[in-house]
């Protein structure tokens, strides 16, 4: 049997079923920024930023698609001239049949996303997402004829509908009595035109993640029997706990502030980094957020963690800690690093008909003399 060649397009389908674009904060630029969704992949590269470095990096290993987790286009490009880096590493790509995508804070919100990495490579334990999405879930409620019920469900479930925590096929229906007259054009399923029809129905309602909304209603028209669906559709305000920002965990045993600094530094293999004071109790909550976390400093706090670990704090900031907790603040691409291999063990399972590489090109533009 032959397999059938991977499209850019099958790739960033794949991520977005992991980290779905409608997740990224409203400044943020994740998705394709360049490349033809129709090309053939020979190769992905993965890296944490996407540099001229790392484009060429790509071409010497063959490979025409770029995976990053930081988007190279933050901005609108006005003019694509080489005139800075950014224009000169999309030049390069656009010349070379390179396609970059970027998956950012569309996967520091997804599960299993740049926190929850941060944390895994701490080995942390019992954890949960520290800031969870509000409106990201939504409520359909329709109306079927109890015999056809099943089938409907079936065909939503199989479109991502009724999932809740760790519990599938969630839903809800009870018995009434559905009520309707058909006109002249009408071409019901059940009744006949101008004659008015009761029939025993089940109203049905399930939860769904709002960014599944098409699928869900098309899965929904599909197995519905009848020519005009009753439906309606809520915006949920329910927090969902698997996605959203900074992840909450413990150290599998308390460890005091010198035990803990060591533990920091070789799990993520680091030479130093910066802290407020220690306070005078054992460390065993932890919060993390990968990259720059100081908004989520006031949720690390709530959550009651003895230590919050990110990057980029602000001199101002670290005053914020007060006598809550200690902020470590170990560097963006320190804390966000470890993305790459989550990124790259995804890609490989989903894929096998090319390599997926991780970038051996250093990105980071911070150095410490
Ligand atoms: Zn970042």
């Amino acid at each position: 049997m032959k397999t059938r060649q991977m499209t850019v397009h099958d790739v960033c389908q794949s991520l977005e079923t992991w980290a779905p674009l409608s997740w990224q904060e409203s400044y943020d630029n994740a998705g394709l920024l360049c490349g033809n969704r129709s090309q053939v992949i020979t190769g992905i590269l993965i890296s944490l930023d996407c540099t001229e470095a790392v484009v060429q990096e790509a071409i010497e290993q063959g490979c025409n698609m770029i995976v990053a987790h930081h988007p190279i286009v933050f901005k609108g490009l006005k003019s694509l001239t080489g005139k800075d880096y950014v224009e000169r590493t999309m030049i390069l790509a656009i010349k070379n049949d390179i396609a970059i995508y970027a998956s950012h804070t569309n996967l520091d919100h997804a599960p299993k996303g740049v926190s929850y990495q941060l944390a895994t490579q701490l080995g942390l334990i019992n954890g949960k997402v520290l800031r969870p999405f509000k409106q990201a879930l939504k409520q359909l409620t329709y109306f079927i004829p109890t015999e056809s019920a099943a089938k409907t469900l079936e065909a939503l479930h199989a479109a991502g509908a009724g999932n809740i925590g760790n519990y599938s096929e969630c839903s809800f229906s009870q018995l009434g009595t559905g009520r309707f007259t058909p006109n002249e054009a009408a071409n019901p399923t059940i009744g006949t035109s101008n004659k008015a029809e009761e029939v025993q129905e089940e109203q049905v309602q399930l939860i769904f993640p709002a960014h599944l909304e098409k699928v869900v209603l098309e899965a929904l028209f599909k197995s519905h029997p009848y020519e005009e669906v009753a439906y309606y559709i809520n915006q949920l305000d329910n927090t969902w706990n698997e996605v959203g920002s900074g992840y909450v965990a413990e150290l599998p045993e308390a460890l005091n502030a010198e035990q803990f600094s060591k533990y920091l530094k070789e799990k993520l293999e680091l030479h130093h980094f910066r802290h407020t004071a220690w306070l005078k109790k054992p460390i065993k909550r932890v919060a993390v957020c990968g990259g720059a976390g100081s908004f989520l400093l006031g949720d690390a706090i709530k959550a009651g963690a003895d230590v919050f670990i990110s990057g980029d704090f602000k001199y101002h900031e670290f005053f914020d800690a007060e006598n809550y907790l200690t902020i470590c603040d170990i560097g963006h691409y320190e804390s966000e690093v470890m993305i790459k291999e989550a990124i790259h063990a995804y890609l490989s399972n989903n894929f096998s008909t090319f390599a997926v590489l991780k970038s051996m090109t250093n990105s980071n533009p911070v150095s410490y003399a």
